[in-house]
């Protein structure tokens, strides 16, 4: 009988793909799937170590792991643990001295080394522990065949690792060099996520756009050039791409928004703040001017492109004039959604040691007043769509009969009744109302179901 997995992940969209890949690596060692921890006789945490006291949650849920694998003792049966992710490279070692009872610790670059890990483990009175950044690439290790149907909208990681090293940021230290996986493979996964029934494929990165891929015609390919070759994929209907950072956001791919009616008109790109001289000590390499400009650019290409960004608020040395420089750039760009954090220290980071700490206080209503015109925005975002027919494509059933979830062009959730279509159904949609974080709709069969023309109306936002 299969032995039970359960991988418990943490974080982004690429931790999301990464748990994907671990059982896919791990299905064909004798590992079968399951959603609850409780019956599992592995269990992985899949960490992330953005945000703030990531490593201490980890050591809490590992407690109740302990406790889980003490009952499952006492009842004759066992329980392996493992840890991965970024926490898992962070800590390393660390991580088997305070918690001495985990089986396995794998770092992000390693997964495809599961198996021979659980192997390790199996031979050995001590933990098997793999936070290398080994010479093979884990995507030529991994399997091709999936351990679980892609659902209609599916990840693809196609780059990891980050060079850029701002200063708030544990990435580069824990993902490790900007790396690109070479375009055939990712074709290749593209066409096999196709087949399993996927639709929408999001490109995922620590630093998307900086991607520079070998090419089957022997040159490096950029993701504008990537994107192009994914367009021709027959049955694949819209692709995305994320998390993005300003500086490598060229021409090139600017044009491809422009070009690409499968490259969907929503683009998540973080400024983090609005002052010049934040952006400096944030090493962001950009001023908020040249942030201008490239939006600027992209709403010439792409006039309906609806914007995303990321906000930290309160960073060292932030005066109010600074946060007011933020404030002024959100006025005036106007973003449909955006996620906001105030300032906290990741350990070994240069900024968490950085003189100018901000108060707390201070943080605290700085991100009120920030959200507060953030909301406003993304609520008149949300509410000029409606009386607008588009494409939504049906992801998964609703909570009620004949109810399906979508997405617009633009990432707005769907909730529409249209009980002759199933998931990953393209239809066009009459939007007839906006909720907090959806949209209501009813189909209409002369709506267009083709991504709306790249060169028509511009998507509103306050
Ligand atoms: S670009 Fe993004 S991933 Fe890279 S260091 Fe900066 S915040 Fe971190």
């Amino acid at each position: 009988m299969a032995k039970k997995l359960f991988i418990k992940t943490y974080g982004c969209q690429m931790n999301v793909y990464d748990s994907g890949r671990m059982a896919d690596a791990l299905v064909p060692h004798g590992y079968a799937v399951t959603d609850r921890a409780d019956d599992a006789d592995l269990v992985i945490l899949n960490t992330c170590h953005i945000r703030e006291k990531a490593a201490e949650k980890v050591y809490s849920e590992l407690g109740r792991l302990q406790q889980l694998r003490r009952r499952r003792q006492e009842a004759g049966d066992d329980l392996l643990i493992g840890v991965a992710g970024c926490v898992a490279q962070a800590e390393g070692a660390v991580l088997l001295e305070r918690a001495p009872y985990v089986d396995i610790v794998v770092g992000p670059q390693s997964y495809h080394r599961l198996p021979e890990l659980l192997h390790r483990r199996a031979r050995s009175r001590n933990a098997a522990l793999d936070i290398d950044f080994p010479l093979e690439s884990k995507f030529d290790r991994l399997p091709e065949e999936m351990a679980a149907a892609p659902g209609v909208a599916a990840f693809l990681t196609v780059q990891e690792g980050c060079d850029k090293f701002c200063t708030f940021c544990v990435v580069p230290y824990t993902r490790g060099v900007e790396a690109s996986r070479p375009a055939i493979a990712i074709l290749a996964e593209a066409r096999r996520l196709v087949a399993a029934g996927a639709r929408e494929i999001t490109l995922l990165g620590q630093n998307v756009n900086a991607y520079r891929g070998a090419g089957p015609d022997g040159r490096n390919w950029d993701l504008a050039r990537l994107i192009r070759a994914l367009a021709e994929i027959d049955g694949l209907q819209r692709i995305r791409y994320t998390t993005s950072h300003p500086r490598d956001l060229g021409p090139e791919l600017i044009a491809a928004h422009g070009e690409v009616a499968k490259l969907m008109p929503f683009l998540h790109l973080p400024v983090q703040s609005g002052s010049d001289r934040i952006l400096s000590a944030m090493n962001r390499r950009h001023s908020a001017d040249e942030y201008r400009r490239t939006i600027e650019r992209l709403r010439r290409a792409r006039p309906d492109i609806a914007l995303s960004s990321d906000f930290i608020v309160g960073f060292p040395g932030e005066s109010d004039g600074d946060f007011r420089a933020t404030l002024a750039l959100v006025e005036e760009i106007g973003f449909a959604q955006a996620f906001s954090f105030k300032y906290s220290p990741r350990p070994g980071t240069p900024a968490a040691s950085m003189r100018g700490q901000v108060n707390d206080r201070i943080k605290t209503e700085r991100l009120a007043e920030l959200q507060a015109l953030l909301a406003q925005q993304s609520d008149a975002f949300q509410q000029a769509t409606v009386g607008r027919t588009l494409p939504v494509l049906l992801e998964r059933p609703g909570r009620y009969p004949g109810q399906l979830v979508g997405r617009t062009p633009h990432l707005q959730a769907v909730h529409v009744a249209a009980p002759d279509a199933g998931p990953g159904d393209l239809i066009g949609v009459l939007i007839t109302a906006s909720h907090a974080h959806s949209l209501a709709a009813e189909p209409i069969a002369s709506a267009p179901v083709v991504a709306p023309d790249p060169q028509q109306g511009r998507a509103a936002c306050a």
